[in-house]
């Protein structure tokens, strides 16, 4: 049985009030692990010693502190077929899928940032003959990062390297549903020499350490990924704190087919946009429009596609689907399922759980799939299910594709495929959300401002606005 720590202050800590719950493997159904159900006796350890870390920290040479992150980079890509592996059995992602893209990009995210805090400059603002202002950007003390299940060490890694690179001390949480790399993270750190106290990592719900991190009076500022509902309640929470607060939040990505598009590119990247990572990536697209004349002949190609990916062992090697991250998340998007029927929907393929053999059978596996003939106000079109399920709709004209697209509450990303430019750039500037993709999906360049409009969040992540999320600001103004 693996029994996970907490790290705090450079070291591995069985929670203080021994209690655990359990870690499950999503392929297999079977508990695999322990991990801490910490509580707020944890969370004062962490900020001491992360009190006691911050003045060095902070002072420590740019290019000093750049060579740790470096390191946590190199330690990261040393590690790539045990955290892979690792990622797989927490959270249900084929091995392959990890070792491509989650693991990689942890470490991306760690070089990305050591480089960024040696570039990152602030402005001056000169009054002529008057005075000069120049704008001081200071780490703010000790901060919360707080991530979700789905991608866990990208996400995680995501928060934690800006905030480390713009001179904070750090205490996070990864979801509890997928605690395990975030484990393995502390001690890659510790081998990379990042001073102890600078990264603590507690493990429990969110209701439980996850709360108490977001309220505690020490720790000056939260970043948060994860649900919408849970972005809400850690607003509502911390508003009366005035913390710094940064939330990326649920997502209905609208996709936007038209009948110029590179039509193979087109199913091919669609079908990617939708059923990646079991469709649990909050960029995934759930709501496919498609221009009327096209309407046809992309249903049936998409849904031959669908057909033939099949749900497999994530350890497989060809896995390209693996399983639901876990049952009460099965059970939620199965829910889904049947109220698209409610609602009307026409299945075309898809519906149900796959059960497999053997050593997954009773794993939480789902078919991909894909409904047609529900209206854009059903709620299977308008809340997130964040699973491998996709609608499709057709429409006749630009104005309509719009108006369909930013019918929803939320404002995420949203993918156009035409060879319009003048399309392109129209709808570009008319789409409610925080990313547009024209041809593409997920091809991410890690400078770019990344984040939602509406419910899907407040903020951005990313290059300098994630450095200037992680600084406080300060105006000097010398008068001559
Ligand atoms: P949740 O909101 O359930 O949880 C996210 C994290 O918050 C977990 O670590 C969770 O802990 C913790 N948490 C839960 N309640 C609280 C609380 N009251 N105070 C503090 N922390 C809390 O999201 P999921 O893990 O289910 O992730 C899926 C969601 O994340 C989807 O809606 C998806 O769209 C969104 N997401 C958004 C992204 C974006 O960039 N916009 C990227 C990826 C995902 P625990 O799990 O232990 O309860």
């Amino acid at each position: 049985m693996d029994i996970l720590k907490n790290y705090i202050d450079g070291c591995y800590q069985a929670p203080i009030n021994n209690r655990y719950l359990n870690n499950i493997e999503p392929a297999t159904g079977e508990v695999y692990g322990k991990i801490p159900d910490s509580d707020i006796d944890d969370l004062e350890l962490a900020v001491i010693a992360a009190e006691k870390a911050l003045p060095a920290w902070q002072s420590m040479p740019l290019e000093q502190r750049a060579d740790i992150l470096y390191a946590i980079a190199k330690g990261i890509e040393c590690q790539l077929e045990a955290l892979a592996l690792a990622e797989s059995i927490d959270n249900g992602k084929p091995v392959s899928l990890a070792r491509i893209v989650d693991i990689p990009r942890a470490a991306s995210n760690f070089k990305f940032f050591a480089h960024a805090c040696s570039q990152f400059s602030s402005e001056s603002h000169s009054m002529t003959n008057t005075a000069t202002n120049y704008t001081l950007r200071q780490s703010i003390g000790i901060v919360g990062c707080i991530s979700p299940w789905n991608l866990p060490l990208y996400l995680f890694s995501w928060k934690i390297a800006p905030a480390l690179a713009a001179g904070n001390c750090v205490i996070a949480k990864p979801s509890e549903i997928t605690p395990k790399t975030a484990a393995m993270l502390g001690q890659i750190c510790q081998d990379a020499g990042l001073p102890k106290g600078v990264l603590n990592i507690l493990h429990g719900t969110g209701s439980g350490v996850g709360s108490a991190i977001c309220t505690h009076k020490k720790i000056k500022a939260i970043s948060f990924t994860g649900g919408t509902k849970t972005g809400a309640a850690i607003a509502t929470q911390i508003a009366p704190q005035f913390k710094k607060l940064s939330l990326e939040l649920g997502g209905k990505n609208p996709a936007l087919v038209f009948a110029d598009c590179d039509f193979d590119d087109t199913v091919e990247q669609v079908f990617k946009a939708s059923f990646a990572n079991q469709g649990q990536i909050c960029l995934c697209a759930s709501r496919i429009y498609i221009e009327q004349s096209l309407y046809e002949k992309f249903k049936v190609a998409l849904v031959a596609k669908a057909k033939a990916l099949k749900p497999q062992d994530p350890l497989e090697k060809s896995a390209k689907m693996g399983a639901i991250v876990s049952k009460a998340h099965l059970d939620k998007i199965l829910n889904y399922i049947e109220l698209a029927k409610e609602e009307g929907g026409i299945l075309l393929t898809g519906g149900q759980q796959v059960t497999l053999s053997e050593r997954c059978r009773n794993g939480y596996f789902l078919a991909p799939t894909i409904f047609e003939g529900l209206t854009n106000q059903a709620k299977c079109n308008q809340e997130e299910i964040f699973g491998p399920v996709i609608t499709l709709q057709s429409f006749s004209s630009d104005e309509e594709a719009l108006s369909l697209a930013n019918e929803s509450e939320y404002g995420l990303a949203a993918t156009i495929w035409t060879n319009n430019l003048s399309r392109t750039h129209l709808l570009t500037e008319q789409l409610n959300t925080g990313i547009v993709w024209v041809n593409c999906w997920l091809l991410r360049d890690l400078r770019t401002p990344f984040g939602g409009m509406k419910h899907s969040g407040l903020g951005r992540e990313g290059g300098n606005e994630a450095m200037r999320f992680f600084t406080e600001t300060k105006n000097v103004c010398i008068k001559y």
